[in-house]
């Protein structure tokens, strides 16, 4: 939900989705608060980039050690706040960002020590280069409520094993995920001042990005919609503020002529229902080869019709309730127009009352165009529309037909031309014969083209959003004066025409005049 830059501060409630049962309530925190957070932030941040990366790295080590003796119990929290069945919080949130700290656990030290940088310009050999990587300070971060424990995590561990202090402003819908984060970063060595969560809405967001009055966040990582990340893009350019967008998505799954039929259908049904539908990387389009769509269709409806829908804490259930009323709204109007516009619904269709207000059943949509909603806006729930193609020409041209660009997937049996064509599509990451699953991959950098956000999180490249980059040089031969500075002068130029012949001339004989003509410049007298 976008919310206005500036508006009063509410407080926000804790609901269980599936109950409707409210879990606590919260004060949001005031522009003041959250301004006080990042001073103390600030004040904090140098401490812990003194420690070095080493001690960094034994805290994580500490969090992974609490995170997985705690696994169960953090897992059952994410399932009260959003609703997802508690496997899929163990497998989606927890082994994630267990993973994730083994990642920077194992890597961190390599790939945030300095970098010597070779000079190849013979003019600069007599100079010593090195890259600097320094944590920016202060990074603010921003999430959603959708994986409540897995994506402001993995950012924070990054951000803090780089030597940053990090401000977290969570979703209003999943502030007490954020709170047990908190707390376990905070018992595993993470100063109080270092890790900090301020609860509240779009307001008290707003407020960590302005940062008025002080000297503010000196980066922020948001994660969220494309409406509220266009937002934070603008009020960020006013600040020059460095910023990394992850935004939503509407992620095409091809499924070639050669596919594997059952196996395909099973990873549309996952990959479409996973978390109620409600994951930046579903499968919000299903595009299958002609000669395949009546089998696939068939065996989409099967396999959703044996899934269990339920309260996420009931081990047996698949599919959870959707967050909220609003979701549910969005994903309803987006079934009534394709309906309207000729879609056949083939499963579900509509709402669960008898599970709860939040619950809508998993639903399969045949003959889809693109002039239809749901092929065009994320749906961001459990519908699984699918459109016939007739080459891998048109199922490209179908994929790329959208203003987003986070993540697709190729089905097919023949890897070197699912990657073919992988190559062509206009996203972030493309998986062949899997979906979803790149976001668990520690190791692969996780983000979006067009509409679907910039920078990454994630792996090496998500790191390396944490710092600053700084380039050190040091001159091996300080008491020489370089024989580019001054006096200028007619033999100066002829001088450098031959150095530049010397290294760039294509024949043998100008580079040897070259030479000649430049050796004089060591006689120059200089000021
Ligand atoms: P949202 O944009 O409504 O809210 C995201 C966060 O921004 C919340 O914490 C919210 O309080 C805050 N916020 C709202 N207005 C703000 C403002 N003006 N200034 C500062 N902060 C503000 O998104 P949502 O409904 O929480 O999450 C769902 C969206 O997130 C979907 O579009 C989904 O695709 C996207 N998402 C993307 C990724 C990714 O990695 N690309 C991952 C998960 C979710």
């Amino acid at each position: 939900m976008a919310t206005d830059l500036q508006i009063a501060v509410r407080k926000v409630s804790s609901v269980n989705p599936a109950t409707g049962t409210v879990l606590r309530e919260l004060e949001g925190a005031s522009e003041a608060e959250v301004q006080a957070a990042v001073a103390r932030a600030h004040a904090a941040q140098v401490a812990w980039a003194g420690v070095g990366v080493w001690r960094r790295i034994a805290v994580l080590r500490e969090f992974q050690h609490r995170l997985h003796a705690r696994k169960s119990e953090i897992a059952e929290a994410i399932t009260q706040e959003a609703g997802k069945p508690v496997a899929e919080a163990l497998t989606t949130e927890v082994l994630v960002v267990l993973d994730a700290a083994r990642f920077l656990i194992d890597n961190a030290y390599r790939l945030l020590r300095d970098e010597p940088v070779p000079h190849g310009n013979l003019a600069t050999k007599l100079k010593s280069g090195r890259l600097v990587r320094e944590p920016y300070g202060v990074v603010g971060i921003i999430s959603p409520w959708n994986y409540p424990f897995s994506i402001p995590a993995t950012e924070a561990l990054a951000a803090l094993v780089a030597g940053n202090a990090v401000v977290l402003k969570p979703s209003e819908f999943t502030s007490l995920v954020a709170l047990e984060l908190e707390s376990l970063l905070h018992a595993a060595g993470v100063p109080e001042n270092v890790f900090q969560v301020v609860v509240g809405d779009g307001a008290t967001g707003a407020a960590l990005l302005h940062s008025r009055g002080g000297p503010g966040i000196d980066k922020l990582v948001f994660t969220g919609s494309v409406a509220t990340g266009k937002r934070i893009a603008v009020a960020a350019a006013e600040r020059l503020l460095p910023v990394v967008l992850e935004l939503g998505g509407k992620d095409p799954m091809l499924v070639l002529d050669d596919a594997d039929v059952d196996v395909a259908s099973s990873a549309a049904v996952w990959g479409a229902f996973l978390n109620a539908g409600q994951t930046c990387l579903s499968v919000e389009r299903c595009y299958v080869h002609r000669s395949l769509y009546d089998a696939f269709l068939k065996a989409c409806v099967a396999k959703t019709k044996k899934l269990r829908v339920g309260h996420g804490l009931d081990r047996e259930t698949d599919v959870g309730p959707m967050i909220h009323e609003r979701q549910l709204q969005i994903v309803e109007s987006h079934v009534d127009d394709a309906v309207a516009r000729g879609a056949r619904v083939l499963a579900g269709g509509s709402r669960f009352p008898e599970l709860g207000k939040n619950f809508y059943q998993p639903t399969v949509l045949a003959d889809v165009t693109h002039e239809m909603r749901i092929m065009r806006e994320e749906t961001f729930g459990p519908v699984l529309p699918v459109m016939a193609f007739d080459s891998d020409e048109e199922a490209v041209r179908l994929a790329n037909d959208t203003e987003f660009g986070l993540a697709a997937s190729v089905w097919t049996r023949n890897r070197e031309r699912g990657e073919r064509l992988a190559r062509c599509i206009q996203a972030g990451t493309v998986m062949v014969n899997d979906v979803v699953s790149c976001f668990g991959i520690s190791e692969a950098p996780h983000g979006g083209v067009k509409s679907s956000g910039v920078g990454r999180s994630n792996g090496r490249f998500g790191l390396e959003e944490m710092v600053r980059l700084k380039y050190l040089d040091s001159d091996l031969m300080p008491g020489m004066k370089k024989v580019w500075w001054y006096r200028y002068g007619a033999s100066f130029a002829r001088q450098m025409e031959g150095f530049i012949d010397f290294q760039f001339a294509r024949g043998l004989g100008q580079r040897v005049r070259g030479a000649l003509h430049a050796a004089g410049v060591v006689k120059r007298k200089q000021l």
